[in-house]
């Protein structure tokens, strides 16, 4: 990860202490000659936070199958689609074959806080014709994607002993009204929805989460700090620079008309996703190619929606200006409990992405290392 380059960059995440330093490992197919439209398949390794374990019927950590699905934090998002991009080059070499054209397998962290990972591989020039990323979609294809920003507002507060709580100041109490402020924000990005294409329908399509807070030290204490975090999502054509500016200006607007705040200012920090949304222009040779794919695959045509949370392949979609195509498996419960992706549909969305690599990329037959082809 190299900071400096990533914070420089206008869509990347701004670094925490949890900033992820784990390698990014990218795998090169290069074929035997180069006739064929080139592509990466990406993925991300990194889940989130499991919560309690007493509220999963399994330990999140310890896959199970039951039927048809697996269960397990990360299972769904989206180590079932970092496995079909492996499984689905595999069964083109089963029957003989590899991409004619040069594939990247990228293999990423920090998709869940800030997507650096993603936008690394572009600041060290991997590119391709296409990108692919199967995270957990209900096998349909991601036509328009908000961006997502998160911050953290630290509120302070004067401390004293509880008897006396009407010569201090409660921080707690105050970042409730911060958390109001910010709600009166949320809606008024929720109204801006009208006229916009994929979203004016949705009923809320900005989600301001509140994800953790923190606070105080002793129930006998009036606290004297208490710390929000937060993630706020944007509509596509939003810089992220300029929906960051409206948070912070929001916040210092109400504290000014705060009586205790006016003197306490909050601070708000941007701690982790600085991303803008991507929209998936309709009608590109990628997609058409796809929606065949599928086709064959499932019998059924291609459907396309919106999704209101964050995709690395606005990356692509954005800087590299290349097709974007983020289609993957059914799941239920990522990021809540009992996580969980179905395996017949992992099996359909990978056959589905071995049809588009034939397709795309073209095939040539695998050459053994004793120099004959292997048998079709
Ligand atoms: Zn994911």
């Amino acid at each position: 990860m190299d900071r400096e380059a990533l914070e420089r960059h206008p869509g990347g995440g701004r670094f925490s202490v949890d900033h992820s330093t784990a390698p990014i490992v990218v795998a090169i197919h290069r074929p035997q000659s180069e006739v064929g439209r080139s592509l990466i398949l990406q993925a991300h390794v990194d889940v989130v936070p499991p919560g309690p374990s007493t509220m999963w019927t399994h330990p999140p950590f310890e896959p199970v199958v039951e039927g048809d699905w697996l269960y397990g934090r990360g299972g769904a998002d989206m180590k079932a689609g970092h496995a079909a991009n492996l499984f689905a080059l595999d069964a083109l070499r089963r029957v003989g074959f590899q991409p004619a054209a040069t594939v990247y397998m990228q293999s990423v962290v920090e998709e869940e806080s800030t997507g650096n990972g993603a936008l690394m591989t572009h600041l060290r020039g991997y590119s391709a014709d296409a990108v692919l990323i199967p995270e957990p979609e209900d096998e349909k294809l991601v036509r328009a994607n908000v961006g997502v920003i998160w911050f953290q507002v630290e509120v302070r507060g004067i401390p004293v002993h509880v008897r006396e709580m009407g010569s201090g100041a409660n921080a707690i109490d105050a970042a409730y009204r911060v958390v109001g402020e910010l709600r009166q924000l949320e809606a008024r990005w929720n109204e801006r929805k009208a006229g916009l294409e994929h979203f004016e329908n949705e009923e809320h399509p900005i989600n301001l989460n509140v994800g953790r807070i923190e606070g105080g030290d002793w129930a006998s204490s009036v606290p004297g700090w208490c710390r929000l975090e937060c993630r706020i999502s944007i509509y596509p054509g939003r810089s992220a620079d300029d929906a960051a500016r409206e948070i912070a200006n929001c916040v210092s607007d109400f504290a000014r008309r705060d009586p205790f705040l006016a003197n306490n200012p909050p601070i708000v920090t941007f701690n982790g996703f600085h991303a803008e949304g991507y929209v998936l222009p309709p009608g590109s040779e990628a997609e058409t190619v796809l929606g065949r794919a599928h086709q064959e695959a499932t019998g059924e045509a291609l459907r396309t929606f919106m999704t209101a949370g964050y995709l690395d392949t606005r990356v692509y979609a954005l800087y590299d200006r290349i097709p974007a195509l983020c289609y993957g498996p059914y799941s239920e419960n990522i990021h809540g409990f009992d996580e969980r992706v179905s395996l017949s549909s992992l099996e359909r969305i990978t056959v589905t992405m071995a049809l588009f690599i034939a397709e795309w990329c073209g095939l040539e037959p695998v050459v053994r290392s004793n120099g004959t082809e292997a048998d079709t």
